[in-house]
Parts: C-alpha cells; sequence; structure tokens
C-alpha cells in the first residue's frame, strides 16, 4: 500500500482546495493510504500532529472555499539542508513514499531539491540513528508530483495553473465596476494587478476588461518617451468620445532599462499631463480571495486525480512531475524541465531580453498582446489603398450565449482595423431576411467587452422557402463578401441550409466562418463554445447557495440546468459542486436507476448523510422530469429526508460573460476574422467553423458538420468531456464503509 501526502504550500490560490479532496479521495479510491501536511513545508519540518492521516469526509464540502483548507506557509527552515533533513525523518515516520506538492514555482523548486537530495539525507538520518537501517533500505526515494497553485499562471508545465481563471474573475469584477464609474465622472484609473514577473493576468485582464493600456514585465514599452506616447493616445481617445479610460499595471511592470514603472508613476504622468483626475486601485489580496471559479474547480479536480493516478503507476525511482493542461487535456511534465523554462523567462527579463521573454512566453501570448495592442487604438489605421476593402457581414444567431457582444466587437475592431466595412445585422437570419443591416465603426462597439446579451440580436429562426431569395437580394443589395457567424446551432444549421441552396441562388456563394457561440456546449468543431463557461459558474453560484440553504435540514436537492441534448454543463457544474449524480441526455434515465439512486439516498441518509445534491440536465429524459424525480424521491424518502426541485432558468444564459469565454471570444475571432479575409481574397466560398480541439485552433469544413454531428440530437458525435464521469462519480460517492 502507497503512502501518500498532500500539502498546499507559498501564496494560496483558489482551487487548492478542489485538488486536495481529488488527491485525498483518488488515493483512498486507489487503497492508498493519505496524510496531510497542515502549513505547507512548515508542517512537514516539525511533524507532530502536522502530518496527520485524512479520511474521506474530511475533505467534504470544501470545492466552494477560497485559500486552502490544509494551510499554506512560507517556511525558510526548509530552505535549509537541516530543515529538509528534519522534514524527511518526518515524513518517514509515517513512511511516506510519495507526495502531491501543490504551490508555486518557489514551492515546487523546494520539491525538487527535495527529491534531488533525498539519497543523501535518507543516509544521513540513518548514519546518525535518527532512523532504521531498515527504513532507509525501504525508501530509497521520494515520488513527487507537483501541481502549480498559482493565479499569476507564471509557470511552465501547463497551459492555466490553479487559481489564475478565479484571479481574473475578481480582475474583471473590479474592472468592470471600475470602468461604470469611471465613465460616469470622466476620470482616469489605473489598475494594478498582480504577477511580478508575469504579465499575464494584466494582459488578459486588459483584454476580457477592454482597458486602454497595460503594462507587462515581458514586454516593456519600447521606446523612452512612452509617457508622451500614451497621454497623447489617452487625449486622442477622449476627444474621440471615450468615456472611461483605464490603464491596467502589472506589479512587475518595469522600462526597457528594468526600472520599474509603478501604478503610482503612471498616476502622475497622467494627471499632470492630461490635468485629469486620475485613481489608483491596487487590486492586491483580493485577487486572491473568494470563491474558487467552476474553471479552476474543474481542473484542480482533474490535476488532483491523474496526480495520484501517475504515482499510483510509478514503480521506480522517477524524477518529479508536474501535471497541467494543455488544450483540454491533462499533460505531464518533468519538474525540472519546467522550472528550468520558468527561470529561464525570469532571466531573459533581468538580462533586459524582452524579445527572449516573449518568446518564451509563447504564441498565445504574443498573439494576444498583439490583439490588445490594436484594440487601445483610438481609430483604425486608414484604409490602406492597395488593399483590398471587403464587406464583411456579422451576426449573432441561436440562443443568447454571454460573450457574443465580445466576439462582435473583436470583429468590428479587427475588421476595421484593416480596411474592411463591417456590416452589423441585425437580430439574426430575420434580419437578413429584412435586410436589417447598418455598418460599424470602431467606437460602435465601445463598451462592449463586459455586456452580457447580444446588442445585435438573436434568435432561434432558421431561414425557409422563400427566406433564401430574401437573403440574396440582402447579400447582393448590400455587396456582401463574407460572413461571420457567431452563434450557436441555429447558426451552424443556417449555414449549412445557405450552402445548400447555392445552386439556386449564385449570391450565397460567398465564404462564410461560424464562430461557436452556444451556453449548450454542443456544437462540433469546438470543445469549447463561448458562453458555457459564464453559464457553468452561473449555475455553480446558484448551487453553491442552494446547498447553503439546506444546512440545517436532511435535504436532497434535484437541480435542472440548461443544455438541450448535452449534458456538458450538467455534468462540469456535478463536478464543480460535488454533485452525487448527473443525469444527461447522452446516458439517458431508466426507472431501475432511479430506483438504485432511492435506495443509495436511503442507505446514505440513514448513516447520517444530511444533503443530497442531483443534477439534471433539462432533456435527460421526456418522462422522467425533474418534478417527477423529485416527487419519487420526496415519497421513497419518507422522514428520511425531504426534496426540493430546482429548476436553474434562464438565470444560466445572463450575466456578464467570464473571463474565460471573453478570452475565448477575442481569440476565435480574431482568427476567425484572418481566415474569411484569406478566402474573399482566394475567391473561395468556402464554410468554416473554428474551435479549439485537443489545444490547438482549427478550422472544420461546414461541409463535415453532418458527420462529425448526431444532427437529430444536435451535439458532435464525440464529446471529449464524456470521458471524465467516471472522475466525477468517484469523487462525489459517499465515504466508502
Ligand atoms: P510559491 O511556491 O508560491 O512560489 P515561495 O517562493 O514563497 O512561494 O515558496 C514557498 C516555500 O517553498 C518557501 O517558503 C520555501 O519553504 C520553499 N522554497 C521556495 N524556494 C525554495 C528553494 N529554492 N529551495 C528550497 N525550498 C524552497
Amino acid at each position: 500500500m502507497k503512502r501518500i501526502g498532500v500539502l498546499t504550500s507559498g501564496g494560496d490560490a483558489q482551487g487548492m482546495n478542489a485538488a486536495v479532496r481529488a488527491v485525498v479521495r483518488m488515493g483512498l479510491e486507489n487503497d492508498m493510504e493519505v496524510f496531510a501536511i497542515y502549513e505547507g513545508y512548515q508542517g512537514m519540518v516539525d511533524g507532530g500532529d502536522q502530518i496527520r492521516p485524512i479520511g474521506w469526509n474530511d475533505v467534504g464540502g470544501i470545492l466552494h472555499q477560497g485559500g486552502t483548507v490544509i494551510g499554506s506557509a512560507r517556511c525558510a527552515e526548509f530552505r535549509e539542508r537541516a530543515g529538509r533533513l528534519k522534514a524527511v525523518r518526518n515524513l518517514l515516520m509515517h513512511h511516506i513514499d510519495a507526495l502531491v506538492i501543490i504551490g508555486g514555482d518557489g514551492s515546487l523548486s523546494g520539491a525538487q531539491l527535495l527529491y534531488d537530495e533525498w539519497p543523501s539525507l535518507v543516509d544521513e538520518l540513518a548514519q546518525a540513528g535518527k532512523i532504521s537501517q531498515e527504513t532507509a533500505v525501504s525508501h530509497p526515494h521520494i515520488q513527487i508530483a507537483g501541481i502549480i497553485g498559482s493565479i499569476d499562471n507564471d509557470m511552465f508545465g501547463s497551459d492555466v495553473t490553479t487559481g489564475s481563471d478565479t484571479a481574473l474573475h475578481r480582475i474583471i469584477e473590479a474592472t468592470d465596476a471600475i470602468s461604470s464609474t469611471a465613465a460616469s465622472h470622466q476620470r482616469i484609473f489605473v489598475i494594478e494587478v498582480m504577477g511580478r514577473r508575469c504579465g499575464y493576468l494584466a494582459l488578459m485582464g486588459a483584454m476580457a476588461g477592454g482597458a486602454d493600456w497595460v503594462f507587462i514585465p515581458e514586454n516593456p514599452p519600447n521606446v523612452d518617451n512612452w509617457e508622451d506616447k500614451m497621454c497623447e493616445l489617452m487625449r486622442l481617445g477622449r476627444e474621440a468620445g471615450r468615456r472611461d479610460i483605464i490603464v491596467m499595471v502589472a506589479e512587475g511592470a518595469t522600462d526597457q532599462h528594468g526600472a520599474p514603472i509603478t501604478s503610482e508613476y503612471v498616476k502622475q504622468v497622467l494627471e499632470t499631463r492630461l490635468g485629469e483626475e486620475t485613481r489608483i486601485t491596487v487590486l492586491g489580496h483580493v485577487q486572491r480571495g473568494g470563491a474558487p471559479s467552476a474553471f479552476d474547480r474543474n481542473l484542480s479536480t482533474l490535476l488532483g486525480a491523474a496526480a495520484v493516478e501517475n504515482l499510483q503507476a510509478a514503480t521506480g525511482p522517477e524524477k518529479p512531475f508536474v501535471m497541467g493542461i494543455q488544450g483540454n487535456k491533462i499533460s505531464r511534465t518533468p519538474l525540472d524541465e519546467a522550472l528550468e523554462k520558468t527561470r529561464a523567462v525570469a532571466q531573459a527579463m533581468r538580462d533586459e531580453s524582452y524579445e527572449e521573454a516573449m518568446r518564451l512566453r509563447g504564441k498565445s501570448f504574443n498573439e494576444s498582446f498583439e490583439i490588445v495592442r490594436t484594440m487601445f487604438r483610438v481609430l483604425p489605421h486608414p484604409p490602406s489603398p492597395d488593399r483590398r476593402r471587403m464587406r464583411i457581414a456579422v451576426v449573432n444567431a441561436g440562443g443568447l450565449a454571454p460573450g457574443m457582444n465580445m466576439a462582435v466587437r473583436t470583429a468590428v475592431r479587427l475588421g476595421t482595423d484593416k480596411g474592411h466595412i463591417m456590416l452589423g445585422v441585425q437580430n439574426g437570419i430575420p434580419g437578413l431576411i429584412k435586410g436589417e443591416i447598418r455598418e460599424m465603426d470602431w467606437m460602435s462597439v465601445s463598451g462592449w467587452a463586459s455586456r452580457g446579451g447580444s446588442e445585435l440580436g438573436t434568435n432561434r429562426i432558421l431561414p425557409e422557402g422563400s427566406d433564401f431569395y430574401a437573403i440574396a437580394r440582402t447579400l447582393e443589395e448590400h455587396k456582401i463578401d463574407g460572413v461571420l457567424m457567431i452563434g450557436g446551432w441555429t447558426g451552424y444549421d443556417s449555414v449549412l441550409k445557405l450552402m445548400e441552396n447555392r445552386h439556386t441562388f449564385p449570391a450565397n456563394n460567398i465564404p462564410m466562418v461560424c464562430i461557436p457561440a452556444t451556453i449548450n456546449n454542443n456544437l462540433p468543431g469546438a470543445e469549447l463554445c463561448i458562453g458555457a463557461d459564464t453559464a457553468l459558474n452561473n449555475i455553480v453560484e446558484a448551487v453553491d447557495k442552494i446547498k447553503q440553504s439546506a444546512v440545517a435540514s436532511r435535504r436532497v436537492f434535484v437541480v435542472e440546468v440548461m443544455g438541450r441534448n448535452c449534458g456538458y454543463l450538467a455534468l462540469m457544474s456535478a463536478m464543480a459542486t460535488g454533485a452525487e449524480r448527473v443525469y444527461t441526455n447522452e446516458e439517458g434515465i431508466t426507472s431501475s436507476n432511479l430506483i438504485a439512486d432511492v435506495k443509495e439516498l436511503v442507505t446514505g441518509f440513514s448513516r447520517g448523510k444530511r444533503l443530497g445534491l442531483m443534477i439534471r440536465n433539462e432533456n435527460a429524459n421526456k418522462v422522467y422530469t425533474t418534478t417527477f424525480i423529485s416527487a419519487l424521491f420526496e415519497e421513497e424518502g419518507g422522514d428520511l429526508f425531504d426534496v426540493r426541485e430546482a429548476i436553474l432558468g434562464h438565470l444560466q444564459q445572463g450575466g456578464d460573460p467570464s473571463p474565460f469565454d471573453r478570452i475565448l471570444a477575442t481569440r476565435l475571432t480574431s482568427h476567425g476574422i484572418k481566415r474569411l479575409e484569406e478566402l474573399i481574397d482566394a475567391g473561395d466560398a468556402s464554410c468554416y467553423a473554428i474551435g479549439q480541439i485537443g489545444g490547438s485552433l482549427q478550422f472544420t469544413n461546414m461541409e463535415d458538420v453532418p458527420r462529425l454531428s448526431d444532427m437529430e440530437k444536435k451535439r458532435p458525435k464525440k464529446q471529449w468531456w464524456m470521458d471524465l464521469r467516471p472522475i466525477a462519480r468517484d469523487l462525489a460517492k459517499p465515504a466508502p464503509h
């Protein structure tokens, strides 16, 4: 039997609890003995009751909590060999032979050192008689899995680290709030965000929050008179009608000579040169606070589970590794390699080799920087005389998806910046039929970044019969060269139908690019659709509250979530809230399922269980409705528990888009516009859907959509997240008896 220890160390990060829960439960599930090491390395050095066995129920009800329930600390002693010697002795007293360490690059550097020194430390302890020879021989090495807990997203080994998505939530909440007051008073705000050596939060915060300027450590202003440039841009912005001005500063920002650019200095520059009242908001620890986002909970859960599985599989003296995600896939990287790359960026910045620092940050970081820089502009570049000016129609279609506005904003700005004429179609397909189209200029999308809903208007109406003729006329009259369809199944289906009608209506012979935007996350060619993350967060927040309301009673909740025939929202919200049962359309519901569920509930509650949580997708089964299931459970539960149903409804589509959805909308649209331009230039009328698949952006020919989809159920034939079902189920089981 393996004995593993789990600890959280260094700066805390939201999602650490989900990782701890997953490690503990996955460990127990795999017949391991699991120890919590409290207060990070300090607990390891101090030993005693700082290292204790931890059980299934000890990690119940912690998914929604920020911080870390097993404590974190900075520990100076662990930096010294003497401290590490004590730590090894304490681990060996419990015969711990594997560790999951959740922390930032500091903590993981410590982990690497512990691994490297382990044999010599064990030797030293044996020689000094502090451990038996037998113990020394049976623990020749330690196995270590690292999970990067860092809000800064400053480490290699994972596209995103535990905590950074939640930190972005806090940044965006603050930026949105500040934007509205800044707009009312025409003030300038300087917002300082965390990130000593990494500009990720500032850059993504600026992108998602629609800021007007950003300072990041990796890319200092490349001129010495940046103050003049910045102030000129802000002045022109005011002239063009910008009401709110927001400058985002990463705490580690410098100029190109390495001298700090502080938020205080930026404020002084703006105030003195522009004569405008300027305020600073330092977000500080707010960024570490609050409930973890749905994304951080699920990411950390998956990484925790994967860490244990990898440790379980390890037999010999394996090098430490970090678990991370690349795209949607769990990845495993040697820890030394991840640390080396992380240090290389820091070194490049120390050497003032900023080009190298940017190169090391990778493609998507660089792309984001370029996009943000374009978005800062007050006006687009003037159209170039030797470049064709295209007329591009932008349409929203399908159910509302938060982030649609961000996608339209990106399309309008990036399109007009390239000299194109961007045409906004009102109210989806009916707008195309009736020719309700208006030209959109740079400022027409000002303030759209944070807005939920769809400013253009969207609905589920599909074209039929004589509509095709009307649409062809609209396309002809407005001389439309290409269409950017930002929407859900209705949008995709409409494009397919227009393609089918091309023989009859040659005007439809223009390229169209579909950008996946639906909370249902049910589109082929995209693993994640714009809007799904916001909906997931809306569900998770609501379920957190529903759970809290039940503290004083013995109760089962049956919560119904949207998703049409796609169980994504149901499964992912179940994973993020610890729901024990998920009913999806993919799996269906049978009477024997329900009988088994009733039995399990009765057993659980008769053994002292206090809360039951089941999540049902709206279309899981026509007959076994949420009301039916609730009534069945209520009847069978007798005096043991009562049952409440909660149909979440449209709150799931509402609210401001999450940072993830804003960023996804920006990236997909930026690539979508590029592809559309290429197609128009090449006189190619093919239609594509863009999406992120396995970590990269890909285009799927719309002709392949029917083959890739279950057209009746309106969802992709293959859904990647279906593989996550066992983990969600295993971790939410009641404690084994
Ligand atoms: P983070 O893990 O968030 O980067 P720190 O850099 O403060 O936070 O590291 C947390 C703890 O990890 C430190 O207090 C120390 O105990 C340990 N640690 C950090 N760097 C090293 C190192 N180079 N060698 C040994 N231990 C280290």
